[in-house]
């Protein structure tokens, strides 16, 4: 089974708590002992030192004798701290010694202190140790103390407590540390997988055709918000598609219905003897052939325009060039209906998919020149701007309304519909020059004024739009 990304990262938070607050206290156990232990072999020096202190002055230096009592009273006190004190005279006899005073106590605080301190230190190789510290009375020894402890260091009981705190302190702050993590953990694996969740579900919608799904969730991590928005712009660019496949059916069969609907009916009538099959009628129904066909074939050119790698066959070439061979092949057709048509530019070399240029070229000239009555004039410009090449069609003809304008690069769509059925247009060709240049990376502007002319202007980048 597959975990999923949220307990997948709480597990992580989790696990890297505990590894934290393990390392921690292991580093706290380990140095921290060391220290500590060095603090307790100081503190037993000292307090040996203190017991001997003690013992000196219970020696009377004019009777030369010992106040057992008072030694008595030291010796007891230190060994209810683990310190087992014998004290000698000068001659070697005892004074007082703890294992003859209560030997049993003796070792039960031996092997109490054993206890404490193996409890926290399992490894530590200890056992009985003694120091002879000389006893001294106005500068002369006057005697011996031997001071017997568990060693090389021993814990007495408020050392253990202090170490028993200090541990517990430690799994207190494990448990809150990973309460902490595991809350945490939870809240940010949230906050990362959900909008992961959102985009999943969003894509899965998106799949079964349901483009209207968006995701509104915005994150503050960069590539999640990199997601989220591919997966919308995915939505988006579906959706266009999709309209744009469900208006070009519609579009298609519109535009198809009338020719055949005519052709139909012409040839109907024919079959029915209503009307003579005479050259003038078969020229006519010749004619709406001809239409379709036309039709047909601008439908292709926009679908090769309009498919995501339009624009393969690039290859360097002089674009003026190219603009002075399409006018040579245009002049008979302006020569006939008494337009004018001339080129103005410099050579210019760009890259870009030659014939597709050359098709925006014929599309621009040929309307202008539909459009263009006689004695108008007709000049296409091309203008080098550093990066860029700007090709101009200019026409002194009809013009186009301005609330035509805005709609004329769209399929089918022709400003004067009755004008148009005259000159056979399909309404297709803006639509193809404009998926071309915009295939290049570059743009395409109308500005028009009725009955003075038209004026249309591409930009397209020299390299081929890389
Ligand atoms: P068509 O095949 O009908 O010419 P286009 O897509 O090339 O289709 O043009 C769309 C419409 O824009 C035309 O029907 C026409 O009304 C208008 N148009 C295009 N070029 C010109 C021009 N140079 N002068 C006036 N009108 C134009």
């Amino acid at each position: 089974m597959k975990t999923s990304l949220r307990s997948r990262l709480t597990l992580t938070y989790a696990m890297l708590a505990l590894l934290l607050v393990g390392v921690i206290s292991f580093c706290i156990n380990f140095f921290f002992k060391i220290q500590f232990n060095d603090y307790v072999i100081a503190q037993q020096k000292q307090y040996n030192q203190d017991v001997v202190n003690l013992v000196d002055k219970q020696y009377d230096a004019s009777t030369k004798s010992w106040n057992v009592n008072a030694v008595e009273n030291i010796g007891v006190n230190a060994l209810s701290q683990g310190v087992i004190l014998k004290v000698k005279d000068l001659s070697g006899n005892i004074v007082w010694d703890a294992t003859v005073h209560d030997n049993g106590l003796c070792t039960q605080m031996l092997s109490q202190m054993a206890e404490n301190t193996l409890s926290h230190n399992s490894n530590l190789k200890g056992g009985y140790v003694q120091a002879s510290y000389p006893l001294t009375s106005n500068f002369k020894t006057v005697g011996e103390a031997v001071i017997g402890y568990y060693g090389p260091y021993y814990y007495n009981s408020n050392d253990v407590s202090f170490l028993n705190k200090i541990n517990t302190t430690l799994i207190v702050v494990g448990f809150v540390s990973l309460g902490m993590a595991l809350l945490l953990g939870a809240l940010m694996s949230r906050r990362i997988s959900r909008p992961i969740s959102k985009a999943v579900l969003a894509a899965s919608e998106i799949s079964r055709g349901n483009f209207k799904q968006r995701i509104e969730e915005r994150s503050s991590t960069r590539e999640i918000g990199q997601l989220t928005a591919s997966v919308n712009d995915l939505a988006d660019s579906l959706e266009k598609q999709q309209k744009l496949r469900k208006t070009m059916a519609a579009d298609v069969s519109h535009e198809l219905r009338t020719p055949l609907a005519s052709l139909q009916s012409s040839l109907e009538a024919m079959i029915d003897g209503i009307w003579e099959p005479n050259n003038e009628r078969l020229e006519s129904c010749h004619e709406e052939i001809l239409r379709i066909n036309r039709l047909v074939g601008d439908l292709e050119k926009l679908e090769r325009a309009e498919a995501e790698n339009a624009v393969t066959e690039l290859s360097e070439f002089d674009i003026t060039e190219l603009a002075r061979h399409i006018i040579h092949n245009f002049e008979s057709d302006f020569y006939k209906k008494g337009v004018r048509l001339n080129l103005v530019g410099d050579d210019v070399t760009i890259v870009a998919d030659r014939d597709k240029i050359s098709q925006v070229m014929v599309n621009l000239i040929s309307n202008a020149l539909k459009y263009t009555p006689e004695d108008g004039h007709v000049e296409l410009s091309i203008k080098d701007t550093e990066d860029s090449v700007e090709l101009a069609v200019t026409d002194s003809g009809n013009g186009i309304p301005p609330e035509d304008l805005p709609n004329i690069f769209e399929r089918f769509y022709r400003a004067d519909k009755s004008r148009n059925r005259l000159t056979g247009g399909s309404g297709l060709g803006l639509t193809i020059t404009k998926a071309i240049v915009e295939a290049h990376k570059g743009n395409i502007r109308v500005a028009s004024k009725l009955n003075k002319g038209t004026v249309f202007t591409v930009c397209l980048p020299k390299n081929g739009g890389k």
